[in-house]
């Protein structure tokens, strides 16, 4: 591995100590890793802060043409950056030329919107004054990000950030630092200057990300992973009343009328099952079946997922790879355990191949009670759990009873009624006759326990930025 130290102020840093990243598909160790501690950390700042004063004053032209090189270079990189995920993630290669392609989106929109930060003018209607109000950079960005999209979380808030005119300090996931640390010389390269971007994989990640939201000079915290992790980090962010933007769990509903497409429902179920192999927020987490269409719904179904082939994702055969450490596994053999102990069926896979690699097979339980556990939280893997309903209220009822809101599907054919459920539907997102909702030009993020804010879109770049207001006369 080419990059394997901190990124600070343009240079690279052994750092004091270091860790492994291994690769779920043998469980090898694939590199060691400088490990972040709280002087990288201030070091990072001070080179952030520095930065930043240039990068700020810089026009919204300039700022965007370096975000649009970083979006041809990427382009141009696609496969090493899809071989690399592969390797510290485990996903097939088609999942990680996908995160690799929308990953570099984010560059794009970002340079199309760094250009569009529009405020306003009007008449305050009782003095007669003038409101303006425009947007500034907000200040120093602390972003955390997980494991399950190495790339395309960093970019999803490194591209807005500096769009917005902020300096960064990103903290990948210690399962995955390799892809965004391989990202900075493309930066570089697109003509970022030293210090505005800066990289400290950790394996302290509670204290250094503490100490540097406790530091004066951070203004946002943009965290993408667990909503456990997102509260203790809006606890933190409180202490300096830190603009947070967090993307947190999901439990996502996805609701088969029986007036659905057939073709459509599976296709998009699938894809809102199957992408990154489960291990997303977004997936497909309770599949309530109308039970006039719950047989052929099934037994499909179990036909797509039994007929694709599990193994290593570097071979360009494999649709799914394997997970991507031993917990996460050993929470979805759990999770099949309990579903079937409480009534589910299996309708194929569901049992753990022996030897090397955290590999699960595409497993369908149908007759899922409301009881399970994989009900109530995110089974991160490729396991479609289904149940069956009767009636709209009751799914619609059943669909909004968690505390997340993060995204839900819903496929019918009869479109009065998917826009009165999609209405009723307490998510950030629906995916309406679509398996797939993310898209660096629509703002994504949840209700509920799900997360607080937006990313991409127009929304995305106004997390990293204040609104300022001035009363005038003239
Ligand atoms: P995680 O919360 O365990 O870790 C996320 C990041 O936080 C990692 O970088 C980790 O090192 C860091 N971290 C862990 N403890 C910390 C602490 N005490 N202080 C500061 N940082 C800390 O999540 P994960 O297991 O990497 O990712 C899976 C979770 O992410 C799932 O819940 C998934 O739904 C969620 N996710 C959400 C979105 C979204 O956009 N809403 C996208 C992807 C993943």
């Amino acid at each position: 591995m080419d990059y394997t130290d901190l990124y600070i102020n343009g240079q690279w840093r052994p750092g004091a100590e270091r860790f492994d990243v291994y690769n779920p598909a043998d469980e090898q160790v694939l590199a060691s890793v400088a490990s972040a501690d709280i002087a990288d950390a201030d070091a990072a700042l001070d080179a952030a802060e520095r930065a930043m004063k240039e990068w700020a004053v810089r026009t919204p032209r300039a700022r965007s043409e370096i975000l649009r090189t970083a979006w041809e270079l990427m382009t141009a990189r696609l496969e090493e950056f899809a071989h690399l995920i592969t390797l510290e993630n485990g996903k097939a290669r088609a999942d990680a030329m996908g995160e690799a392609g929308y990953a570099a989106e984010f560059f794009r929109w970002f340079a199309e919107e760094a250009v569009r930060a529009d405020g306003l003018i009007t008449h305050a209607p009782a003095s007669g004054a003038r409101i303006i109000v425009q947007h500034k950079p907000a200040g120093l960005a602390v972003l955390v990000t997980p494991w399950n999209y190495p790339a395309a979380m960093g970019t999803r808030k490194i591209a807005p950030a500096l769009a917005a005119g902020c300096g960064v300090i990103i903290k990948p996931a210690s399962e995955t630092p390799l892809t965004m640390l391989a990202l900075m010389p493309l930066l570089e390269e697109a003509g970022v200057p030293p210090g505005l971007v800066n990289v400290l994989p950790s394996k302290r990640s509670g204290a250094l990300v503490d100490h540097m939201l406790h530091d004066p000079r951070v203004r946002v915290v943009s965290f993408t992973g667990s909503t456990a992790v997102g509260r203790k980090l809006l606890h933190t962010a409180a202490d300096q009343v830190l603009k947070p933007a967090m993307e947190l769990g999901g439990n996502a509903p996805c609701i088969i009328f029986e007036d659905a497409d057939m073709d459509t429902a599976i296709e998009g179920t699938m894809l809102a099952k199957m992408r990154n192999l489960g291990e997303a927020c977004t997936a497909a987490n309770r599949i309530y079946v109308h039970e006039s269409v719950a047989a052929e719904f099934t037994r499909r179904l179990t036909e797509k997922m039994s007929a694709l082939k599990l193994g290593d994702g570097t071979d360009p055969t494999v649709d799914v790879g394997p997970l991507v450490n031993a917990d996460t596994r050993d929470k979805v053999v759990a999770f099949v355990a309990d579903a079937v102990a409480k009534g589910a069926t299996i309708e194929c896979g569901g049992e753990t191949p022996s030897g090397k690699g955290f590999f699960y097979p595409p497993t369908v339980l149908s007759n899922v009670t409301g009881t399970a556990d994989c009900v109530r939280d995110e089974i991160f893997g490729p396991v479609a759990a289904l149940q069956v309903f009767r009636d709209q209220d009751e799914v619609i009822a059943r669909a909004n009873d968690t505390e997340y809101g993060l995204v839900a599907y819903v496929f019918s054919s009869d479109m009065k009624r998917a826009m009165q459920v999609c209405e009723r539907l307490d998510y950030g997102m629906v995916g309406l006759n679509r398996g797939l909702v993310s898209d660096p030009a629509a703002p994504f993020g949840g209700t509920k326990q799900s997360g607080l804010g937006r990313e991409g879109g127009h929304e995305g770049m106004l997390e990293f930025m204040e609104t300022q207001y001035i009363s005038a006369s003239w």
